[in-house]
């Protein structure tokens, strides 16, 4: 089964993705922990990826394709895959086709997860990471033990600069402008699955399952 996973910032796409890979014995393609890598590596691609990231702003195409072709040919990707950030535009939509086609594949089921702007704003301003071990908390949802610190380390939390109110509210403005329209694009193929994201994660995932069958 060849899923794409889409939705806002925020909306919860990793989590859901997680469950679904276990439900179904697919891999997840993350281009967001790709990226991450790559930047953590400080390979070519991932330098170039940072500087948009920092600003808010989309990763260029050739940077995010390059990474997901390079994926998709690998042997865990023969029975199935949930692609996870990617595609986020029309163009890199095309752009996957073509990959796909080239490989006598084709996606199955796009599921949208649909979360309210305002909600988003409360989720992704709420979060903070630990500056030594890097793991993630959130002040309402997962917050630490005592406020600040992490559980695991000790470590100081921080807020990550793509994290404050005017990133994310400019991301969440980059997402409506450029990825709606995909939603049509899929809408038109007979492939898109609308979920309902506001509510417990469990609750979301039985929305899927049931879209899914
Ligand atoms: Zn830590």
């Amino acid at each position: 089964m060849n899923l794409i996973l889409l939705g806002p910032p925020g909306a919860g796409k990793g989590t859901q993705a997680k469950r679904l890979i276990d439900a179904y014995g697919i891999p997840q393609i993350s281009t967001g922990d790709m990226l991450r890598e790559a930047v953590k590596n400080q390979t070519q691609l991932g330098l170039e990826a940072k500087k948009y990231m920092d600003a808010g702003q989309l990763v260029p195409d050739e940077v995010v394709i390059g990474l997901v072709k390079e994926r998709l040919a690998q042997p865990d990707c023969a029975k199935g895959f949930m692609l996870d950030g990617f595609p986020r535009t029309v163009a890199q939509a095309e752009e996957l086709d073509k990959v796909l086609a080239e490989m006598g594949k084709a996606i199955d089921h796009v599921i949208s997860i649909e979360v309210p702007n305002e909600e988003l704003i409360g989720r992704l301003t709420g979060r903070r990471t630990c500056r030594n071990c890097g793991a993630g908390y959130h002040v309402i949802f997962d917050p630490p033990k005592e406020e600040g610190k992490c559980d695991k380390c000790g470590g100081e939390l921080y807020q990550r600069d793509d994290d404050n109110e005017a990133t994310v509210a400019n991301r969440l403005k980059v997402y409506e402008s450029q990825t709606k329209p995909l939603i049509d694009y899929y809408q038109a193929k007979g492939l898109l699955r609308p979920i309902d994201g506001v509510g417990s994660i469990d609750d979301i995932f039985a929305r899927i399952k049931a879209v899914l069958g």
